[in-house]
C-alpha cells in the first residue's frame, strides 16, 4: 500500500520516465543519484544511462522492495535514508534525477541547487515548476525564483497529469531542468543577498520603497530607480545590484 505521508505517487508512464531519464542524462554518466525511488520504475531508466546509480529512500519497506527486485545489479546501491539529512556531495560529480516526494519539495530544491551538481531533474508540482522558472513581471515570479536562480538555471521541459501516477495526484505536475549558474560577483555572500531578497518580497503587493524603507532609511532608498517597482517586477541582476548598493 502506497504510504500516503510520504508522498508516494509512483509513475506508470514508460514515456515520462524515459523523458526524465533522458533529460538527466543526456549522454552517458557516471553517476546518477535518484531520490525517492519507490519500486524503481525510473531507477530502472537510470540504470541504462548511468554506469552506476545511489538511490536514496526513505521508506523501509520499499528500500527492501528495490534491493530485492535489483538483487543482481551490483550497479545500484540502494541508501536507505531520509533525504534531507544525506550528503549528496559524497559521491562526487552526479547527475540528480527523481519523482520528488511533494512535501519536501522545497527543502530539497534548497539542498540541491546548492551543491552545483551537473544538473538535476525534477518531477514536482506544476504551480512549483512554474515558479521556479518564472519570468520577472509574472504571477508566478517571487521568492522561490529569486532563491534559485542564485544556484541554478531553471526551465520547465514539460507537464505531466495526474493519469500517469498511481495513485494519481490531486494536482498536476511538471519536469524541470535545473543547471548550475555561475556566482554573479554583485551577489557576495548568497545567505545575507537572500535575506536581503527576502525583505524585498515581504510583502508582495508593496513597492521596494515601501518593503525597504523601514529597514535601511527612506532617504537611501528613495533615490534608487526601482523605488517604485514591486520585487516581483525586479529581475535577479536588479537585486544583485541594489544590494551591493548597500554594501
Ligand atoms: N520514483 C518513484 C516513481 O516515480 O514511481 C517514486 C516517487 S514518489 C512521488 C516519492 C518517493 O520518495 C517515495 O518512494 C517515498 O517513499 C520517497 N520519500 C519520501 N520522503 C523521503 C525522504 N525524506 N527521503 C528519501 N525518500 C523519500
Amino acid at each position: 500500500m502506497p504510504h500516503p505521508r510520504l508522498g508516494q505517487h509512483f509513475l506508470i508512464r514508460g514515456s515520462v520516465l524515459e523523458r526524465i531519464a533522458a533529460a538527466a542524462c543526456p549522454t552517458p554518466e557516471n553517476l546518477a543519484i535518484e531520490i525517492g525511488p519507490g519500486r524503481g520504475a525510473l531507477t530502472e531508466k537510470l540504470l541504462k544511462r548511468a554506469a552506476r546509480v545511489i538511490a536514496i529512500e526513505v521508506d523501509p519497506y520499499l528500500a527492501g522492495f528495490l534491493e530485492h527486485k535489483f538483487a543482481g545489479e551490483p550497479r545500484l546501491q540502494v541508501v536507505r535514508a531520509d533525504v534531507l539529512e544525506t550528503d549528496l556531495a559524497q559521491w562526487g560529480h552526479a547527475a540528480i534525477a527523481g519523482n520528488l516526494p511533494y512535501y519536501i519539495t522545497s527543502p530539497i530544491l534548497e539542498k540541491t541547487v546548492r551543491l552545483r551538481f551537473p544538473r538535476a531533474v525534477f518531477l514536482v508540482q506544476k504551480e512549483v515548476a512554474q515558479r521556479l522558472a518564472a519570468k520577472p513581471g509574472s504571477r508566478d515570479y517571487g521568492f522561490l525564483t529569486v532563491q534559485t536562480a542564485v544556484f541554478a538555471a531553471a526551465r520547465l521541459l514539460f507537464e505531466v497529469k495526474p493519469a500517469a501516477f498511481h495513485p494519481p495526484p490531486k494536482v498536476d505536475s511538471a519536469v524541470v531542468l535545473l543547471e548550475p549558474r555561475p556566482a554573479d560577483p554583485a551577489m557576495g555572500d548568497a545567505a545575507r543577498f537572500l535575506r536581503f531578497v527576502g525583505q524585498c518580497f515581504r510583502q508582495k503587493r508593496k513597492t521596494i520603497r515601501n518593503n525597504l524603507a523601514g529597514i535601511y532609511g527612506k532617504e537611501a532608498i528613495e533615490q534608487w530607480p526601482e523605488a517604485g517597482l514591486r520585487a516581483e517586477q525586479i529581475p535577479f541582476e536588479g537585486f544583485a545590484e541594489m544590494f551591493q548598493r548597500l554594501q
